[in-house]
């Protein structure tokens, strides 16, 4: 069927996420028939460059054999079984690896980010309560963060467009500045901005720890809310307010784990200054890699998680945590449950997704690509823009004098290029798939150069 076709089938029938609708009267949808690579085909022969990873979520390119291959011999084993009273090898096998990577042994699975969100928030208040200090139930965020769209996540995000409208519904949370570099003053070092942001996260803890039950940050770059980065001496300090005060860190890497940031999780980062070590005896270099375990109390973990194959997310936890539910009594353990926790396909496609970070030395490969392509975005430097930012695999600049439907009409013009980008107001950012050659990245630089330039 034509594009034509299908997309007013579409326009009858399926209700698009984050979009609305009237805009298609005049703004076509775009029906892709398969992908290859870091290519969108669609159904009358066009290829779109996938420069966001299919909504963050591709790691390493579409159609790709190996993760392919692996959902199909799962396929051919179980397709699905509850996992309250039942267990299978793909789950076992899949938090064990999980456990090693971060340090965090119990992983309690769901099926999107915003359910990691959610369950995070109410093991973390559980937790609490259990251990006899049920008034610890409220939490913190930043402000500009983004944990997920469902009532309990949005109640931690502070982005207003997604927030405002469903206000009524949410609980009350706080927001602490953000330590986004952008907003230092002149003259301000991110680093000594980010510790005065973290001053300020211990002025409102102080006061309220003992109705605190966490903070939860995405560490490194807070995306949603437009590729905001920090410095890593904010999760340092973070960490050690959160222990002196009691209260649970929770670290969001539904976005940037997986390798994103340049190292497999950002939580990993923190350490990247020695001169003030999270734990002064794990000195970098001496005893063991930085793990996760070292700044979060829990990580929620989606999107790459399955190489952007199937839906899958998962919360794991210290055994501090995990014990204070380990009871006799129903009640004092986690209460919450969805239909596909822990899906065979997805954590097939999961594994075979660890599998190639395991063979393909990725964070190797990635920091060379990273590299590339901050070398090529230099030739953007005629354009009208500012805070050109780059964390791993994420670049990211704010297009200055953008008119209003500025990111509307940059998408247009990227898309009439071959190039899928979708800027978050004035913000333009890049992250492709892993797998982005060298000819590729030059093709995206290329048009995201024209399409700001039309777009202005
Ligand atoms: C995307 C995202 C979520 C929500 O994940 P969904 O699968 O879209 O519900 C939560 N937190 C962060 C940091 C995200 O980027």
């Amino acid at each position: 069927m034509s594009n034509q076709g299908l997309l007013a089938r579409s326009l009858q029938s399926v209700w698009h996420p984050c979009t609305q609708m009237k805009q298609h009267e005049t703004f076509p949808l775009i029906p892709i028939q398969r992908g290859e690579g870091v290519w969108l085909y669609d159904a009358d022969g066009q290829r779109y460059l996938d420069g966001i990873s299919s909504w963050w979520v591709n790691l390493f390119g579409h159609n790709h054999p190996r993760i392919k291959d692996a959902i199909k011999t799962q396929l051919d084993k179980l397709e699905h079984v509850m996992l309250a009273g039942f267990t299978h090898e793909p789950v076992v096998t899949l938090s064990e690896k999980l456990a090693q990577l971060t340090g965090l042994g119990h992983a309690f699975y769901a099926s999107d980010g915003a359910s990691a969100t959610e369950i995070a928030l109410k093991m973390s208040f559980h937790y609490w309560r259990n251990s006899g200090k049920p008034n610890k139930s409220k939490f913190i965020s930043l402000q500009n963060s983004y944990h997920g769209e469902t009532l309990g996540a949005l109640s931690v995000t502070d982005v207003a467009i997604f927030k405002d409208t469903y206000a009524p519904l949410l609980m009350q949370s706080a927001q602490m500045p953000s330590p986004d570099f952008r907003l230092s003053e002149t003259g301000e070092t991110a680093e000594a901005y980010a510790l005065r942001c973290a001053a300020d996260l211990e002025n409102y803890v102080s006061g309220h720890h003992t109705e605190l039950a966490a903070f939860i940050i995405e560490p490194m770059v807070q995306c949603a809310g437009g590729m905001a980065m920090h410095h890593p001496i904010y999760l340092q300090r973070a960490r050690a307010i959160c222990t002196q005060y009691q209260i649970h860190l929770i670290a969001d890497e539904i976005a940037v784990g997986f390798g994103r940031t340049g190292t497999m999780f950002a939580c990993e980062q923190a350490h990247s200054n020695p001169a003030t070590p999270v734990r002064p005896e794990l000195v970098e270099g001496q005893n063991r890699p930085n793990k996760v375990s070292d700044i979060a109390d829990f990580i929620c973990l989606s999107k790459g998680i399955t190489g952007g194959y199937l839906p899958l997310s998962a919360v794991l936890t210290t055994d501090t945590v995990y014990q204070a539910f380990y009871d006799d009594r129903t009640v004092n353990g986690f209460l919450h449950s969805h239909s596909y926790t822990g899906n065979p396909l997805a954590c097939s496609a999961a594994l075979a997704t660890l599998a190639i970070f395991e063979d393909e030395a990725v964070l190797d490969k990635n920091r060379v690509t990273a590299a590339y392509i901050k070398e090529q975005a230099t030739c953007l430097n005629d354009l009208p823009i500012a805070h050109c930012r780059q964390q791993g695999m994420i670049l990211a600049m704010d297009v200055l004098g953008a008119q209003p439907g500025f990111a509307q009409h940059c998408y247009a013009e990227a898309l009439k290029q071959g190039l899928l980008l979708r800027p978050i107001g004035n913000t333009v950012y890049l992250m492709p798939p892993y797998s982005i050659s060298r000819e590729e990245v030059d093709y995206m630089i290329t048009s995201t150069h024209q399409a700001i330039r039309l777009a202005l």
